[in-house]
């Protein structure tokens, strides 16, 4: 994890937020390759779902009606337990301090259930994870709202209006991608916990009694999702929820797990959450949320599916993945270590790379001309500095999946040499296929 941390900054993944401040706990920024690589991820999951006939898009406002969150339960049950060290003052969730380690600089390294078991810690108290604020200028209890805690609420209130817009009939889903906020105890694991996060969320409504088997259609396809875009299938698993564990309105859940470096975690959940939303938006609103079906005359509050993957979560689980430190030859045979990137060629922040092998003989020209052709359609980079062996590993150690050189060759026969990141392997195209070629292979 330290040496990915450490890349993503001096590469311009990902930066800490307010760095010149020292810092804000739980935030972070998107460096120049990190919001293009966060960018083809979320653009991934959104041409997945809406080229869909049976899914719409939606992108609902963050700040949202305060009772919206008391119908969701968030007001009552979006809570953690928390405590608190009474000598050193640190804060816990309480129902993670296995895994927690004592605050104290003085004991470094010592487990927090030790200092549990000593007594140093003050009971459990329930902490809401929404963050407040209050719309207006006067800060009072009637103009309190929230920064919302999940983007699926927009989609469920939004469910009729959606509904009659597009002219869609259940089974259908409606898809966004939005930022969410948790004021979480404890954030930790770099992009893993944080307090600003974005989701993407797909609720599929269904006709009561065909729930399961569209529950169980959707795990199998968020899996292939991830296993699709290059994640090996030995790092990700379910876990299902046990019946006990199951959130209030939940009939069945799977979470889909990556074994990240400190161990498994979740980056999707995939829910069966009954008519809890849309019956509770009811009785709230009090404004009827049924569909009514003019083939069958019935009218029913239908089932939602939900699949909720963490963008970020996503991001990480993608950056984590990609890392590898493999032997290469260089160009006098010797052995060296590389830094790769191994991204799915869609997800990699920059497609293609051109260099001239010399600044000289007219090699810079055709080079140039081709990076602005190759820019029209594709995130490239250009580097004339240093000898290539050097400009290989620089792109190798960002992901970008194709290297493409001007030499003297291509002075005579208008050809380039292709250099492919993951195989090293290097063949000869002609100069007017290069963008033909990179555009191929990103949809392979
Ligand atoms: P956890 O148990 O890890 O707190 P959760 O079960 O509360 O997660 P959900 O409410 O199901 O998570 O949220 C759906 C997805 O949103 C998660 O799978 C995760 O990818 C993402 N997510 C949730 N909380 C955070 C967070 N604090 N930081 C980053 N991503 C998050």
């Amino acid at each position: 994890m330290e040496k990915l941390v450490s890349l993503c900054k001096r590469r311009g993944f990902v930066f800490q937020s307010s760095e010149i401040y020292g810092g804000l706990n739980g935030c972070w920024d998107y460096g120049p390759l990190g919001v293009e690589l966060l960018r083809n991820v979320k653009e991934e999951w959104w041409r997945t779902m809406t080229s869909r006939e049976d899914i719409e898009g939606i992108d609902a406002s963050i700040l949202m009606h305060p009772r919206v969150w008391e119908a969701s339960g968030h007001v009552e049950n979006f809570t953690d337990p928390m405590v608190d060290c009474k000598e050193c003052k640190a804060r816990f969730r309480a129902d993670q301090i296995e895994d927690a380690m004592c605050g104290n600089n003085a004991y470094k390294g010592r487990k927090a259930h030790k200092c549990q078991a000593e007594g140093k810690f003050t009971e459990a108290r329930q902490f809401n994870l929404m963050f407040r604020t209050f719309v207006g200028p006067v800060e009072e209890a009637g103009s309190a709202v929230y920064l919302r805690p999940e983007t699926a609420q927009g989609i469920y209130v939004n469910f009729l209006n959606v509904q009659s817009s597009s002219r869609q009939k259940p089974p259908f889903g409606i898809a966004q991608i939005g930022k969410a906020f948790r004021n979480e105890i404890n954030t930790k694991n770099f992009l893993f916990r944080t307090r600003e996060f974005e989701q993407m969320e797909m609720q599929f409504f269904v006709k009561p009694g065909t729930d399961e088997e569209w529950f169980n259609y959707w795990k199998e396809r968020r899996m292939q999702w991830f296993l699709g875009l290059g994640i090996g299938s030995e790092k990700l698993q379910y876990h299902r929820h046990e019946p006990d564990k199951l959130a209030h309105y939940a009939k069945d859940a799977f979470d889909i797990e990556y074994l990240f470096p400190f161990g498994w975690g979740e980056i999707e959940g995939i829910h069966n959450r009954t008519d809890f939303d849309l019956s509770r938006h009811e009785q709230f609103s009090g404004k009827a949320m049924k569909y009514f079906d003019e083939q069958s005359k019935e009218r029913y509050t239908p089932y939602i599916i939900e699949t909720s993957a963490g963008a970020s979560r996503s991001f990480m689980a993608f950056l984590v993945d990609a890392y590898r430190e493999e032997e290469a030859p260089t160009s006098d045979g010797k052995m060296e270590l590389r830094v790769v990137m191994h991204f799915h060629p869609r997800l990699a922040p920059i497609k293609a790379a051109v260099f001239p092998l010399v600044n000289r003989d007219g090699m810079p020209e055709i080079a140039q001309k081709l990076e602005t052709a190759l820019r029209a359609s594709f995130k490239v980079f250009y580097d004339d500095s240093g000898a290539v062996g050097r400009r290989y590993r620089r792109q190798d150690e960002i992901g970008t999946p194709f290297c493409l050189t001007i030499d003297s060759q291509t002075l005579e026969d208008q050809t380039v040499t292709v250099r492919e990141r993951d195989t090293m392997v290097q063949e000869r195209i002609g100069i007017d296929r290069a963008a033909a070629y990179v555009r191929e292979k990103l949809h392979a």
